[in-house]
């Protein structure tokens, strides 16, 4: 049977509420022309322009997914937003660890693993994003930091039957860079966070609640070369999910 693969659009800070609306529009209009979408689709637009999106996605084979949430579920915590209150927005998805957050506000592993479990309490599917720098990759830490990063994120985390969550792999160092790494290194990569997760869990579990996807620098050319690899489960995008018509290029070559 083919794997069912998952496409996830990450708008990061790139569109204004308004802007976030037409691209959904366009998407819609656009996915609508593949028939049967049978890959799974989530978006994942600013805070701001997440209830929009959530109306205008309704009743389309689209989920919604938010780019980050706080750790606490509600209470004085100036700027910050709930995983309950996300949920109850509309979202199924959740973003956690990005590159860009661990970077630019200094994101912990710590803040990481405490995110994760706010998400998974309030029934939101984490987006565990992990991967190296160019440095630590020259250094041939790469694996060791991936694994750390999993491990760290998964600390004391029991999976319940119903809990689902996924595992991004995004070199940091290829990210919006245009060039991604080379599709059997990243299949490398999937391999040792799947050893590390079954480390963590059964492997009940994680053949059915967990799927370990690639990040970085997809495009509609190369994404093909990425799905092939037997442990990639789908892709998070970036820049190529900013033009429905490239966004759109990337589902069909997922919808298998
Ligand atoms: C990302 O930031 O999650 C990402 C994958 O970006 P890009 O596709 O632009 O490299």
């Amino acid at each position: 049977m083919d794997k069912q693969n998952i496409v996830i659009a990450n708008w990061k800070m790139n569109l204004s509420p308004a802007d976030s609306l037409k691209l959904a529009e366009a998407i819609i209009a656009k996915l609508g022309e593949i028939k049967p979408l049978k890959a799974q689709i989530v978006l994942c637009p600013d805070f701001l322009s997440l209830s929009g999106v959530a109306q205008k996605i309704t009743g389309q084979p689209i989920m919604l997914g938010a780019q980050d949430c706080f750790w606490e579920p509600v209470g004085a915590f100036t700027g910050e937003v709930s995983a309950q209150f996300l949920h109850e927005l509309g979202c199924a998805y959740v973003i956690l660890g990005h590159s860009e957050r661990r970077q630019y506000v200094a994101e912990t592993n710590e803040q990481i693993n405490l995110k994760v479990k706010a998400a998974l309490a309030n029934s939101l599917i984490p987006i565990i994003c992990v991967g190296e720098t160019f440095a630590e990759r020259q250094e041939g830490d790469k694996d060791s930091v991936i694994s750390q990063q999993v491990s760290n994120a998964l600390t004391g985390i029991r999976l319940l039957d119903q809990d689902k969550v996924i595992i991004a792999y995004e070199p940091v160092w290829v990210i919006g860079s245009g060039q991604a790494v080379a599709p059997e290194e990243a299949e490398h990569a999937h391999r040792v966070i799947r050893q590390v997760l079954i480390d963590h869990f059964s492997m009940n579990a994680v053949n059915g609640q967990i799927k370990i996807i690639y990040g970085g620098s997809v495009k509609p050319n190369n994404v093909g070369n990425f799905l092939i690899q037997p442990a990639i489960d789908g892709i998070l995008v970036g820049g190529a999910s900013l033009e429905a018509e490239s966004f759109a290029e990337l589902v069909k070559q997922a919808n298998l």
